[in-house]
Order: C-alpha cells, then sequence, then structure tokens
C-alpha cells in the first residue's frame, strides 16, 4: 500500500490552485472545460487524471468549496455507458448537458418483481419501424419527476435466457403515454416514483449498443458508480462522516460517558479502516490492477458504518432525539451530564447542529438496500472473493417466457 499522498507544492496540487486562484467561481461550463468535471477521462471531456491526480482535484475543490454540477446518475452512469457503446449522435447529443448538469438523469431498472433479480425485469420493448413502443412499469425511480431524461433497460425478446433479451435505451420522460406516480419515503420527502409506460414510442436512434445487448451495458452501468476517492460521508459518500460527528464532540468539550466513548472509539476505527480500505483500491488502479475484494467489501463495510454513524448520532442525542432539527452536539452534553439543561431543545438554541443527522437516520435503512442490498453484496463476496459455490438461479437457463409460466404454476 502506498498512504505517501502528494504534498502542498506537488506541481499538480499547484496547477489547480492557480486555476481555481483564476476563476474562483467557476460555472458548470467552465469547470469541465477545464476538465475538473470529470477529470479520470479522456479529453475533451477529462485530463485522463490517475487516480491520485483526481484526489487532488476532488482536495482542491473542497478546500475553496467549489462543487461540481449534482447529476450523480447522468454523470456516474449514463455517461460512461453512453461513451463505450452510443452512437456518435448519442454522444454528441447527451454529454456536454449531463456533465454541465443542464439535463438531469435518472435511472429506470428496478421493477416491483425484478430488483435484486434485476434480469428478471418484464417491461417490453417491441420494435416497430424506427420505434420501440414500451409497455410495463418501473419503481423506486429516484428523482424521476426531476429528471430529462432516463436510462431505461427492458425486454426485447422473451425467447431467450433472461439475460440475453434485455436492451438498453436513453427515454426521454417526456414522452407520451409516461405517467409518474410519487412515493414519499421514510424521510418524507417525494424522492422515489413509480413510472408507467403506456405505448410509450421511443424512437431507435435512442437504443444503446446492440437490440439484446443490454445486460452487458447494465452490468457496466451498474460497476461504474464512481469510486469515492476523498469522500468519507456517512451516505453514501455525501453527508457528515464518522470524523465529523467526532469534531462536534471534541467542540462541546468532549465525553467522559464510558459506553458513549466506547461506541465513538469503535466507530472511528471502522471509519479508519474504510479509509486504509480506499487507499488500497486506490494504489490498486494506480499499479494498474482492478481493484478485486477491496472494492467488493467497501460497499458492503461503508452501507453498515453510514447506519453506525447515524445511529449513534442518533443515541448520543437522548430523547431530544425524537425531535427532527436534533443531532449529537447540543445532546451530547445534557446526555453526559455536564452540559446545559435548558429545555429548549430545537435548532434556535443549538445553532450547530444540522438537520441532516436527524434525515441521515431515518434514511440511513436505505443504505443497505439501494445499489445492492446487503444480502446481494455478500453474495458477490461470498462468490468473487471467497470462492464459494454460486448462488443457485433455477431459471438461469431457461428462456424468459419458459421461466414466467413455471412461476406462475409454482404460485397456482
Ligand atoms: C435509496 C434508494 C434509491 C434507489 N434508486 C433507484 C433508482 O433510481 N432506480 C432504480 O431502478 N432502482 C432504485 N432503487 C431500487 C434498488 O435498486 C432496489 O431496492 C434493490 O435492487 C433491491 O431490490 P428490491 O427492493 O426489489 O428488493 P428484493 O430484491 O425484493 O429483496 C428483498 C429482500 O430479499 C433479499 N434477497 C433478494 N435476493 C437475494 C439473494 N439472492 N440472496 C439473499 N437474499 C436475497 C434482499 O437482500 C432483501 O432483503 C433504489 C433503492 C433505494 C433504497
Amino acid at each position: 500500500m502506498d498512504f505517501d499522498l502528494p504534498p502542498d507544492d506537488d506541481c499538480r496540487r499547484l496547477e489547480v490552485r492557480a486555476w481555481l486562484d483564476a476563476n474562483p467561481d467557476p460555472n458548470p461550463a467552465e469547470l469541465l472545460d477545464v476538465g475538473y468535471t470529470v477529470p479520470h477521462w479522456s479529453p475533451p471531456w477529462g485530463i485522463d487524471a490517475d487516480p491520485i491526480h483526481q484526489l487532488i482535484i476532488d482536495e482542491e475543490l473542497n478546500r475553496v468549496g467549489v462543487r461540481r454540477p449534482n447529476n450523480p446518475i447522468g454523470i456516474g452512469w449514463a455517461a460512461p455507458t453512453i461513451e463505450l457503446a452510443g452512437t456518435d449522435y448519442q454522444k454528441q447529443r447527451f454529454l456536454r448537458p449531463i456533465f454541465t448538469g443542464e439535463e438531469f438523469w435518472c435511472q429506470m431498472f428496478s421493477e416491483p418483481d425484478a430488483g435484486s433479480d434485476l434480469a428478471n425485469l418484464a417491461t417490453r420493448a417491441v420494435r416497430d419501424g424506427n420505434e420501440y413502443v414500451v409497455n410495463g412499469s418501473k419503481i423506486w425511480t429516484s428523482a424521476g419527476h426531476l429528471s430529462k431524461f432516463g436510462i431505461l433497460i427492458a425486454r426485447t425478446n422473451l425467447d431467450v435466457p433472461k439475460h440475453e433479451g434485455i436492451s438498453y435505451f436513453i427515454c426521454p420522460t417526456d414522452l407520451p403515454g409516461i405517467s409518474m406516480t410519487p412515493i414519499v419515503d421514510a424521510t418524507a420527502s417525494h424522492s422515489f416514483n413509480q413510472v408507467f409506460f403506456d405505448d410509450v414510442r421511443i424512437p431507435a436512434c435512442l437504443l444503446v449498443g446492440e437490440e439484446g445487448d443490454g445486460w452487458r451495458l447494465t452490468r457496466i452501468t451498474l460497476a461504474n458508480e464512481r469510486v469515492s476517492l476523498s469522500s468519507a460521508g456517512s451516505l453514501w459518500g455525501a453527508g457528515p462522516s464518522a470524523e465529523d460527528m467526532l469534531e462536534l464532540v471534541r467542540r462541546s468539550g468532549g465525553c467522559d460517558h464510558p459506553l458513549v466513548r466506547q461506541k465513538l472509539a469503535s466507530l472511528k476505527c471502522e471509519a479508519e479502516v474504510l479509509r486504509l480500505n480506499r487507499l488500497r483500491t486506490l494504489t490498486a488502479q494506480i499499479m494498474g490492477r482492478i481493484p478485486g475484494a477491496e472494492a467488493a467489501i467497501q460497499k458492503a463495510m461503508a452501507d453498515d458504518h453510514g447506519k453506525h454513524v447515524m445511529e449513534l448520532a442518533k443515541e448520543i442525542a437522548g430523547a431530544s432525539g425524537m425531535l427532527v432539527g436534533s443531532g449529537p452536539y447540543g445532546r451530547l452534553r445534557s446526555v453526559i451530564g455536564q452540559g446545559p439543561t435548558d429545555s429548549r431543545l430545537d435548532t434556535e438554541y443549538f445553532p450547530d447542529v444540522s438537520p441532516i443527522w436527524h434525515y441521515g437516520f431515518v434514511f440511513s435503512p436505505a443504505l443497505t438496500l439501494g445499489g445492492g442490498t446487503f444480502a446481494v453484496q455478500r453474495n458477490i463476496i461470498a462468490e468473487r472473493v471467497l470462492g464459494l459455490p454460486r448462488d443457485v438461479d433455477v431459471d438461469a437457463k431457461k428462456t424468459w417466457a419458459e421461466a414466467q409460466l413455471g412461476r406462475q404454476r409454482s404460485e397456482v
């Protein structure tokens, strides 16, 4: 493992600093044109930055508070797949507005009966001249109602095994026949949607790759979830980290409650293991190796860790944690009996307490579901890291139509 991260006078760091000094408040187009939105991409979009160079750019942008456009599915998943398998038209039309954040994207993969077993999806796309006619339904479509386009997978062939009959499309969300029903999540946000397709006509020029190649592209899309190099945020790399919580505790005068101290120490250990594991992944990439075990265990560990951070924050808040504006800082002092005893428990009294702590706690059970459930992550580790026998899929060799028939019979 190589822990020597570039020093302050590293020429790549100085270059980024000089640019940020000259452009203290860059707009998305300027950030893209200098190559800092997706530095690991080749020109014209990026600068072929290796992982260390990416880390430097991330650090420097964070230092001065410059944020990249918020378009995670567009930038992280759709763009790499379009670059890999898309037509020239698709690259020219879609990549730039994805990277500038002008066009927000969503992901239309999961269905009511196809989540972990995504290849079981039933939404149909039937070719009709220069169009595909799509019927079916997608669910858990995050931010679908805010998106201009979605990456959509649908079944174009029933008479081959389930993995082979899937195709991958770019789907404008305003096509006639598309309707969305909001799903309000546990945090009370309208974050998800169920999307219905009723004879929706998608132009054939929006098929990505070959018909029937959708499963391969889906796997590439999912693998492209960007390795978070610099962020230790407990909500999938975003939001507060264990270190943020420890800092709040330090600023509030420390903690001498033995149980809370033990839990904080244990959280610190988890965070450190995750940080070191990120560095192992980084080292593997620098040495040209494909990250193996370390990448597979990162998601499983980070999801659990995120839950632990938020659970402890709530625990430290004590009874006042039932209030929406509560967080660990102000509450910690009274929990351990050395702080203010004033009964005003709101954020006005504790202005340093961000509502993100409460939101994060309510959201955190989703961490071990989205992007592959905890059980599926452990299956991957069992099969690909430990070399254990594969999970049994009795339908793998049947055509999709035969498998459906079998399922219906067994249900009767
Ligand atoms: C916050 C969040 C955002 C999301 N955003 C999107 C989005 O934008 N677009 C989208 O398409 N989807 C999205 N999803 C859906 C997500 O991909 C699915 O929830 C996930 O794939 C699990 O599928 P499921 O919910 O159908 O659960 P199921 O697959 O039905 O799983 C139910 C339970 O069975 C277990 N299980 C299933 N298979 C196995 C197995 N082989 N071995 C052991 N246990 C198993 C699971 O671990 C789970 O506990 C999002 C989910 C969340 C939580």
